[in-house]
């Protein structure tokens, strides 16, 4: 459209669609990513087709020229139906949505190469205690001078004087590399009778190119990976794309051996921990379409594909696939839409599938497949409740005898066990004996968690941290601090003292923060260099060990707390996928779980196998509560680093809270978490009929009210808590 007018988002949420002119011979369409004159400065952006947004009046006199356009395709068209339809339904400004589809601006440039950095080897004559702690942290790996930087924990001056004094290189690394490509036959399995009939089907939807979901919902073990592979290779082999979502960047490294094992080739990883380069080098084949297969975060979602022609989500249930700041959404939910918009198949896998997810397969708008039995001759493992009150730990342990006794067997076999307890650290609350003070957030409404494997007290929302004090700072009083109640720290101290020569390792977002560390722990395991695991969620999802076959749940209760409605079936899921590590190769496993209430519904549905009544009373309980999927919530969530300011705006918003039959307001109230990284927060929770235009509502509602630019206002829709 040289000559013309463009209409551009530009990449500042603050503002709306604005025109341009496209000077001539400037190769700019919809979906073309520009850069764009504002005020003084230039900005990235994206035409859009113009007559799907609305501009601010510009006469052709004051239209100002686009200044270039970056070599890339432009995004595709149903990419930027599904960007519309995310800003429209989360609430969110298009730029912010936008922004998630765009690399880093320097992938934009046509650059083939790129200048890291590695060591060399040398060690260099003046050695500092900081230079010698970052090549001691910087090993093998490479990247940008920030990159190295942060890896190392010293500022960018240490690196480059590093790089002066001939201990650090610089190295050109192609970033045009091409990606080898998946070999649809490289090793493909002899399937099962079930696992065929389920893999035809979806071979059959790949190669039919029509949007249509799955719910692929089989027991843990089942063989539900290798089963979506089949539609991998169909897409591949119709030369399509393939998106697969996970939900923890920790299970990619699994997933690359297992797909390197069936495709010959490793599929192109996208997520948070990526350098650069590395990111760049995957957008852009990505968007040429190079890229046949993507395992990725969330954020892989947003990517400009350009053919895709099947979406994944693997473990579908998991919480994480919910986003918590900027765009509130629901990588599951998104998935859906982007597959219609694309017209393919998605495939949602999961053994515990959400109560939202089931109730789509009863009203048939998703096709639901089942592997109801693990695959060969692995067993499902036996539950067991233990009764706390009747069989007690001793005094300040929290592994009670039965439990003892199942791990000495365990481990008597040559057997691995496994401890589950979700939270990290030692333990969650510290508080001193003498006057009673308790460690509590400065910045949070939260107390400090002690870790005592790095000796501090750390703060899980905001990662404040401060050394363990040996003194109270209240009452001064040496030595009277206390700590109450186990963490995965203090469970691993009771382990290794009751099997002292055990080698146990603790699980958690401490210990496996990278891929890498992930694929270390996977080895450890493999090569039997482990007898006890002690870990939070992170070890209950994906992992495969055919020696593991006892699963301890410490404590059972620990999810079923706060009165969320949501409670029981995020307990129910957790320890299902907990326990079903256990177990999977040919010998049989063991769950053991530890409760005060083992009358609890979900404690019997856990024991007794019978899934259906549970998830039928849950399902019956959020109707007569009128609670997604049948009613609908959103959260308005007003912060501030001033509460009076907070409050204020809160109250006004509510007072101007629309009257409407189909739509109720609740609030304002402190949030659940009452004070967030040094802002006080209040919540309105939105309550209303599946069928109410909810955002249109909420829209015009708050466009009719003013608040001060310290106060901030964030609308979450389907809150993952209500
Ligand atoms: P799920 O994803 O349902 O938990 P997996 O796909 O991880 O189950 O399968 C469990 C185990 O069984 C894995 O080790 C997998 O390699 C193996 N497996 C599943 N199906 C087959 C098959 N058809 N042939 C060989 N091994 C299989
Ligand atoms: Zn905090």
């Amino acid at each position: 459209m040289p000559g013309e007018r463009a209409r551009v988002i530009v990449m500042n949420s603050a503002l709306g669609p604005l025109d341009y002119r496209v000077p001539a011979r400037m190769p700019v369409e919809p979906g073309s990513v520009v850069v764009a004159p504002l005020g003084p400065r230039q900005l990235l952006g994206v035409a859009w087709d113009a007559d799907r947004l609305s501009a601010e009046e510009v006469g052709d006199n004051r239209l100002r020229n686009l200044l270039g356009v970056a070599d890339v395709p432009p995004l595709p068209a149903p990419l930027r139906r599904l960007i519309e339809w995310t800003a429209d339904y989360y609430l969110s400004p298009l730029a912010s949505v936008v922004r998630m589809a765009l690399p880093s601006s320097s992938a934009l440039e046509g650059a083939k190469l790129a200048t890291e950095y590695r060591a060399t080897g040398h060690v260099p004559n003046r050695l500092t205690p900081q230079r010698a702690q970052a090549l001691e942290r910087i090993g093998d790996r490479q990247g940008l001078v920030r990159e190295l930087a942060t890896i190392a924990d010293v500022s960018d001056a240490v690196i480059r004087g590093l790089v002066k004094a001939g201990a650090i290189e610089a190295i050109e690394v192609d970033i045009d590399l091409p990606y080898p490509a998946p070999d649809p036959d490289h090793a493909p399995p002899a399937l099962s009778a079930e696992q065929a009939a389920v893999s035809a089907t979806l071979r059959a939807a790949v190669a039919g190119a029509a949007f249509q979901p799955f719910l692929l919902d089989g027991v843990t073990g089942s063989g539900k990976t290798e089963t979506y592979f089949e539609a991998v290779a169909e897409a591949i082999e119709a030369g399509r794309q393939t998106l697969v979502l996970l939900p923890e960047i920790a299970l990619t490294e699994p997933f690359l051996k297992r797909f390197h094992a069936r495709f010959g080739c490793e599929p192109v990883a996208w997520h948070s921990g990526l350098r650069q380069s590395q990111r760049r080098r995957a957008w852009r084949a990505i968007a040429s379409g190079d890229a046949k297969v993507v395992v990725g975060a969330r954020s892989a979602l947003f990517l400009p594909y350009p053919k895709l022609g099947l979406i994944v989500v693997d473990e579908a249930h998991e919480t994480s696939f919910k986003q918590e700041d900027g765009v509130h959404y629901h990588a599951r939910d998104v998935a859906v839409m982007r597959g219609m918009f694309e017209g393919c198949p998605v495939v949602l896998a999961t053994a515990t599938p959400a109560i939202e997810t089931r109730h789509q397969v009863a009203l048939g708008r998703y096709a639901e497949l089942k592997l109801p039995g693990r695959y060969g001759a692995a067993q499902m493992p036996a539950i067991q409740a233990i009764d706390l009150l009747r069989d007690p730990p001793p005094r300040g342990r929290w592994i009670a005898p039965t439990l003892t006794r199942a791990i000495d067997d365990t481990l008597g076999r040559g057997e691995q066990a496994l401890l589950f307890l979700n939270r990290r650290g030692y333990a969650p609350l510290t508080l001193c004996r003498t006057c009673g003070h308790r460690f509590q957030c400065p910045n949070c409404t939260a107390w400090m968690v002690e870790h005592r494997l790095i000796r501090r007290l750390a703060c899980h929302h905001c990662g404040h941290v401060m050394p363990t004090p040996r003194a109270c700072p209240e009452c001064k009083e040496e030595e009277s601090l206390v700590a109450c109640g186990p963490g995965v720290e203090r469970i691993a101290d009771e382990a290794a003292a009751l099997w002292p020569d055990a080698r146990i390792a603790i699980v958690t977002s401490d210990t496996i923060w990278s891929p890498a560390k992930a694929a270390e722990f996977v080895a450890r395991m493999e090569h039997r260099e482990i007898d006890i695991v002690v870990g939070t969620q992170l070890i209950t999802k994906g992992y495969h060990f055919p020696d593991l076959t006892l699963v301890g749940v410490i404590d059972a209760d620990l999810g079923l707390s706060g009165g969320d409605l949501r409670a029981a079936e995020r307990s129910f899921q957790q320890i299902m996928q907990v326990a079903g590590r256990a177990g999977r190769g040919d010998k049989p496993g063991h769950v053991y779980i530890q409760t005060h209430d083992p009358a609890a519904p979900v404690m019997q549905a856990l024991v007794s196998g019978d899934a259906e009544s549970f998830y039928a009373a849950e399902t019956e309980a959020r109707q007569d509560a009128d609670a997604p999927p049948f009613g609908r919530f959103a959260a308005i969530i007003v912060s501030s680093e001033d509460r009076d300011a907070a409050h204020d705006a809160a109250r006004a918003i509510g007072r101007a809270a629309p009257r409407v039959e189909g739509m109720d307001v609740f609030g304002p109230a402190p949030a659940p978490l009452s004070m967030l990284r040094g802002r006080h927060r209040f919540r309105l929770l939105v309550h209303a009929r599946r069928v109410f235009p909810v955002q249109e509502a909420i829209r015009d509602w708050l466009s009719g009210v003013d608040w001060p630019a310290k106060v901030r206002v964030a609308v979450d829709v389907d809150p993952y808590s209500f």
